[in-house]
């Protein structure tokens, strides 16, 4: 990726204004090539191991806190030797130093040790360590299917972190269906396919998460057919994810879901109660600053409110665990209740309020964030959009006003939800990945 290569650029240029141009150039001179980008850290090369030692010692925290200032985003940036770039057993860089950045778009929290094992993903799990152990060996492809917050991208991408954590020279590629879509789409467009054809002929190991989007996309269809039989036929890993076992995706040519189960298709379950508390248990050791006292009788009264989404069950979790520490009290059976209160009143009333959590939680699953992201006051980039995309199909596809979906989506003004319905009418006419956005989730929801 040119964007880590060019906020380097602006580090080195703020780094010069802070020293002298003989100390800057001493440390920084030769320190200019990004080479890699994984997992939110960048490796740039630097020219010795002295020099590697001084930037480590001496100007690590200066650089954190220009990162810090140029961008939001959680990066670090790691300096390694032209020695520690060729060495194979080393973990770090590629084998042939080249300017090349690369960028898998995995998640690092999503690693098998952080994924929960249970009766219901047990030999999903098996097979996804084994394939990651053996990529393109074991079973190709792995077709991972399940309901809807189940874990299959967590699995999935746990897969991918774990071939680069091996071998760092791995080219891994985590894609969702529909950006695949996107991606061919904008490629045939600006007539680019060659760098298209380039980008997903190098790769050891494809990702395809929710499969089952190829469906609006027939000429991507064909596309992803080639492609998938150029690398099944070389060796090369495929790992997908669907809603549904292979030979029920509607919409998509045969002869590309008879090739899905070529290699070994697993299913991922509803988890049972026990299950879900070891989630709950879990999901509070990976939170540090949650007070670490819950007795048994909660984790299961929350586990019994999530039985078919541990997206939902994680997000009621973190929920109440948010208000422990806001009130700085103990975690105790009504303050969990009260914690819960206004998720579970509305999962009990009229359609609207039916009909509402299911536009959720299919946005969130769409967009990759939680569901109290969704709905929060965070003003981040990527809540925006599906932010605005959901009051807009509150609108369009129910009809409900303006004050209601502002009710439901966090006791919002009704003209905030006017302009983002607006927002959303405007952006539909002019930028495809909305469109493609939209339809996909209308889909869904019918
Ligand atoms: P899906 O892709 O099936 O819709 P995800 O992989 O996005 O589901 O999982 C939803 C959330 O639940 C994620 O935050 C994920 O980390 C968590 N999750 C799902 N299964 C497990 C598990 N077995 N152990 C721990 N966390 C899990
Ligand atoms: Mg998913």
């Amino acid at each position: 990726m040119k964007k880590y290569q060019d906020l380097w650029d602006n580090i080195l240029e703020e780094l010069s204004k802070n020293y002298s141009e003989d100390i800057f150039n001493e440390i920084f001179g030769e320190t200019k090539s990004v080479i890699k980008y994984t997992n939110g850290l960048v490796y740039v090369l630097v020219p010795s191991v002295y020099i590697q030692t001084k930037i480590n010692y001496t100007y690590s925290q200066k650089i954190k806190n220009i990162v810090d200032s140029l961008i939001d985003e959680p990066i670090k940036f790691k300096f390694v030797t032209a020695e520690e770039a060729v060495t194979p057993q080393n973990k770090y860089v590629e084998t042939k130093v080249t300017k090349k950045v690369y960028d898998s778009y995995l998640n690092e929290n999503y690693n098998f040790e952080s994924f929960v094992v249970g009766e219901s993903n047990r030999f999903s799990i098996r097979s996804a360590m084994m394939v990651a152990e053996q990529p393109g060996q074991f079973a190709n492809p792995l077709y991972i299917f399940g309901g809807v917050g189940l874990g299959k991208t967590h699995l999935m991408q746990a897969i991918g972190n774990y071939v680069i954590e091996k071998d760092i020279n791995k080219k891994v590629l985590y894609i969702q269906a529909q950006n695949f879509i996107v991606d061919y789409s904008k490629a045939t467009q600006s007539g680019n396919m060659e760098s298209f054809e380039q980008k997903y002929n190098e790769l050891d190991v494809l990702l395809v998460d929710d499969i089952q989007m190829l469906e609006i996309g027939k000429k991507s269809q064909q596309e992803f057919f080639k492609l998938f039989c150029d690398m099944h036929d070389s060796g090369k890993q495929i790992v997908i994810t669907s809603d549904c076992p292979a030979d029920q995706l509607k919409g998509i040519m045969d002869r590309l879901t008879s090739r899905f189960s070529w290699g070994m298709t697993v299913n991922i379950s509803q988890p049972n109660l026990e299950h879900r508390v070891n989630i709950l248990k879990r999901k509070l050791i990976e939170s540090p600053d949650a007070n670490k006292d819950i007795d048994d009788e909660i984790y299961e009264y929350i586990a019994n409110q999530y039985i078919n989404n541990i997206r939902e069950l994680e997000g009621a979790f973190r929920r109440v665990l948010y208000y422990g520490v806001m009130l700085n009290q103990d975690i105790t059976l009504p303050l969990v209740k009260e914690a819960l209160e206004p998720l579970l009143k509305n999962r009990k009333k009229d359609g609207t309020e039916d009909k509402f959590e299911n536009l959720k939680s299919i946005i969130a699953s769409f967009y990759q964030i939680s569901v109290e992201d969704l709905i929060s006051k965070k003003r981040t980039n990527n809540l925006i959009v599906p932010r605005h995309i959901c009051m807009y199909l509150l609108k369009k596809k129910y009809d409900l006003p303006y004050k209601k979906i502002g009710n439901l989506l966090g006791n919002r003004d009704h003209s905030t939800v006017m302009s983002g319905y607006k927002k959303i009418e405007q952006d539909l006419k002019t930028n495809k990945e909305i469109k493609l956005a939209i339809d996909t989730i209308s889909k869904k929801i019918e």
